[in-house]
């Protein structure tokens, strides 16, 4: 799977994100492998010094009680805390969801906005401007885009790119 680091900026340079190609080729994997059901998980990471520059560490599998549909996903909590507490102690923490749309534009939709707007609300997340990362398409053609959150209940499109993965090659 031939995939590369990304880097996200807001319009105005405010705020950015980074995504090592590592994690996006494990986001590509759990979409693929979920085929068309949506799915989703956390992401963990730090943010900078200057706090305008977050660094995507991790994008968690679905949890274990998470559920799911063609065109719906509800995520599940089951061993976030655990992973969080020793991820926690490496200075890395919670900074948002990614979400999967089988063969759709990685757009969010109104209930997975006002589920980012809940997140950027809840206390103990600790994350009060969570991003969000949309994959859509597959299984060939993949679009990755990200999102931040406010408080304000606003959001901002951060970027959006386009993987296009070779079919495996087929025996002879
Ligand atoms: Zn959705």
């Amino acid at each position: 799977m031939q995939a590369s680091d990304v880097i996200f900026r807001s319009g105005d340079a405010r705020f950015g994100v980074h995504i090592p190609r590592s994690v996006i080729e494990t986001l590509l994997r759990i979409c693929a492998d979920s085929g068309r059901v949506e799915t989703g998980g956390i992401l963990i990471g730090e943010y900078n010094s200057a706090h305008d520059m977050a660094e995507i560490r991790h994008a968690s599998p679905p949890p274990g009680d998470s559920s799911r549909g063609g065109t719906w996903f509800r995520r599940g909590v089951k061993g976030l805390q655990q992973w969080l507490g020793q991820l926690w102690r490496k200075r890395q923490y919670y900074v948002g969801e990614w979400h999967f749309h089988p063969q759709a534009s990685p757009a969010p939709s109104s209930r997975d906005s006002i589920q980012m707007r809940d997140i950027a609300r809840m206390l103990q997340y600790h994350c009060p401007e969570p991003i969000l990362l949309m994959v859509g398409g597959g299984p060939f053609i993949w679009r990755i885009s990200s999102y931040v959150y406010f408080q304000d209940g606003s959001n901002a499109l951060l970027g959006e790119v386009t993987f296009s993965l070779e079919a495996a090659p087929t025996s002879v």
